[in-house]
C-alpha cells in the first residue's frame, strides 16, 4: 500500500491561483496596512472573484465543493504573505460561515451563504467573553425568550472581524441552570441591529485583522435567528473548534514557510566576514531546523484535515479522534511557528527588527497561535483527556 503526500492537480492549481493573487495584490500593500492596522477594504470581494470564500461549501450556495484540505491550503497560501489576514479569512469562512452552514436550515443558508461566497458578507464568531476564555462554558451572555423574540445581554471579547462583520454567529446561555447543556447558537447582522456595540481592540501583532470587544444591550433577535435548535450550542461549538483548529493551522504554516524562504534568500545575499552568512554552520543549523519544523507542522495539519475530510459526519468534540488530532495539529504548528519566526528574525539580524522586512510581521503574528482557538495548555489538556479515554485504542 502506498502513501501519497502530493497535492493533486486541482489543489496545485488552487495554490498557484491564490499565491499569484497574494504575492501581487496583497504583498505590496502589507507594510503600510500593518502600520495603520487596516484591513484591505476589498479583501473579501477579491477572494470572492477568486472563488475561495467558500472552499468547502456546496456549489448551490456559490462554494467550490472541496474540503478542509483545500481550505487549509488556501489559508496557508494567504498566510505566506499575511498570517493576520489568513486569520481574518478563516474567522469569516470557517468560524462563522462554515459553522453556520453545518447547522443552519436550508432557508437560513440561502439567505446568507451566497453573499458569504461572493464576498459581500464578512463573518465573525463570538465564543470568548471578558471573564470566560479557556473556560468558555462559563459564558454569561444571556438570551431570554420573550414572545417570538430573544433578548440578548452580555459581551464577547477578542472577536476577529468584530469591527467589520456583516454577520455574526455567537453562543449564549438560554438555560443557565443546565450549564454547558443550556447554551444555544444564534446569528444576526451586527451593522443593522440595535443594542449592538463594538470597540476595536489595539494589538501589537495580527495587525490588519480587526479585533473587537462586543456588547449586547437588550439586543432583540427574532426566534428564527436561532441555529441548530434550542440548547444545542455545546455540540456546535466543540465540533466547530475542531475544524477551526485544523484549518487555522494554515495561518501559522504560511508564516513558517515565508520565514524559511525569506531567510534562505537573505542568508545567501548577506555578506559578513567576506562570505554569505549562509556559509556559516550556525546559520545553516537554524535553516535546517526551520525546514524540519515546517515540514513536520505541515504533515500534522494536512493529515488532520484529510482525516476530517474522510469522516462522513465530521463529528468532533469530546470522545472523538478528531478532537485529539485537531488539538495536536494546532499545538504543534503554533509552538513550532513561534520558534521558526524567532530564528528568521535572528538570521536577518538588525534588519529583522525593522518593519520594512516582512519577517518582522510574521514574528509578531505567530505568537497568537499559542493562544487563539484554545491555548497551548488547553490543547494539551484535550490531547491528554482523549489519550486517557477508556476506549482509546491506537495512537493515530
Ligand atoms: C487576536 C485574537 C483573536 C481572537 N479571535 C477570537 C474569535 O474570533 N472568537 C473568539 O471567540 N475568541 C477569539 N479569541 C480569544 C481566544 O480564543 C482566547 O484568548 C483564548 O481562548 C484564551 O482565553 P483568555 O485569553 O481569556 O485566557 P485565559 O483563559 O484567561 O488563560 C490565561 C492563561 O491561563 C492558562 N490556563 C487557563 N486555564 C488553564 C488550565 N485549566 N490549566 C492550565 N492552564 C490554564 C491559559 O492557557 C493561559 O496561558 C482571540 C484572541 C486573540 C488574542
Amino acid at each position: 500500500m502506498s502513501l501519497n503526500f502530493d497535492f493533486n492537480e486541482e489543489q496545485i492549481m488552487l495554490e498557484e491561483t491564490v499565491w499569484r493573487w497574494a504575492s501581487t495584490w496583497l504583498e505590496p500593500q502589507m507594510e503600510k496596512l500593518y502600520e495603520q492596522d487596516e484591513m484591505p477594504p476589498n479583501l473579501f470581494k477579491e477572494l470572492g472573484k477568486l472563488g475561495v470564500n467558500g472552499v468547502a461549501f456546496e456549489e448551490e450556495y456559490g462554494g467550490a465543493a472541496l474540503g478542509y484540505v483545500e481550505t487549509l491550503l488556501v489559508y496557508e497560501t494567504i498566510g505566506r504573505v499575511s498570517n493576520a489576514l489568513a486569520m481574518s479569512v478563516g474567522a469569516s469562512q470557517t468560524l462563522c460561515f462554515d459553522n453556520f452552514r453545518r447547522n443552519a436550515t436550508n432557508e437560513q443558508k440561502k439567505l446568507i451563504l451566497p453573499k458569504a461566497c461572493n464576498g459581500e458578507y464578512i463573518g465573525c464568531l463570538g465564543i470568548t467573553e471578558p471573564n470566560a476564555g479557556s473556560d468558555a462554558m462559563s459564558m454569561s451572555t444571556r438570551a431570554i425568550k420573550k414572545g417570538n423574540k430573544y433578548i440578548i445581554n452580555g459581551s464577547k471579547t477578542f472577536i476577529t472581524n468584530g469591527p467589520v462583520a456583516d454577520v455574526m454567529v455567537f453562543y449564549a446561555k438560554t438555560d443557565p441552570d443546565k450549564k454547558s447543556r443550556g447554551i444555544s447558537t444564534f446569528f444576526f447582522f451586527p451593522k443593522k441591529t440595535k443594542g449592538f456595540y463594538c470597540e476595536k481592540i489595539k494589538k501589537w501583532g495580527m495587525r490588519t485583522s480587526p479585533t473587537g470587544l462586543l456588547t449586547f444591550e437588550d439586543m432583540e433577535l427574532p426566534e428564527e435567528n436561532l441555529i441548530g435548535g434550542l440548547n444545542r450550542g455545546v455540540a456546535i461549538l466543540t465540533n466547530g473548534l475542531c475544524t477551526e483548529r485544523i484549518t487555522l493551522s494554515g495561518c501559522s504554516l504560511g508564516s513558517q514557510r515565508a520565514c524559511l524562504e525569506l531567510s534562505i534568500k537573505y542568508a545567501k545575499e548577506r555578506i559578513q566576514f567576506g562570505k554569505p552568512i549562509a556559509s556559516f554552520q550556525m546559520i545553516q543549523e537554524k535553516l535546517a531546523n526551520m525546514y524540519t519544523g515546517y515540514i513536520s507542522s505541515k504533515l500534522m495539519a494536512y493529515r488532520a484535515a484529510a482525516f476530517c475530510d474522510a469522516l462522513e459526519n465530521k463529528k468532533g468534540g469530546k470522545g472523538t479522534d478528531l478532537d485529539r488530532m485537531a488539538a495536536a495539529a494546532l499545538l504543534y504548528c503554533g509552538e513550532m511557528g513561534t520558534k521558526i519566526a524567532a530564528d528568521a528574525i535572528q538570521i536577518h539580524g538588525g534588519y529583522g527588527y525593522c518593519t520594512e522586512y516582512p519577517v518582522s510581521r510574521h514574528y509578531l503574528d505567530q505568537k497568537l497561535w499559542d493562544i487563539g482557538a484554545g491555548t497551548s495548555e488547553i490543547r494539551r489538556m484535550i490531547i491528554a483527556r482523549e489519550l486517557m479515554r477508556d476506549d482509546f485504542q491506537s495512537a493515530r
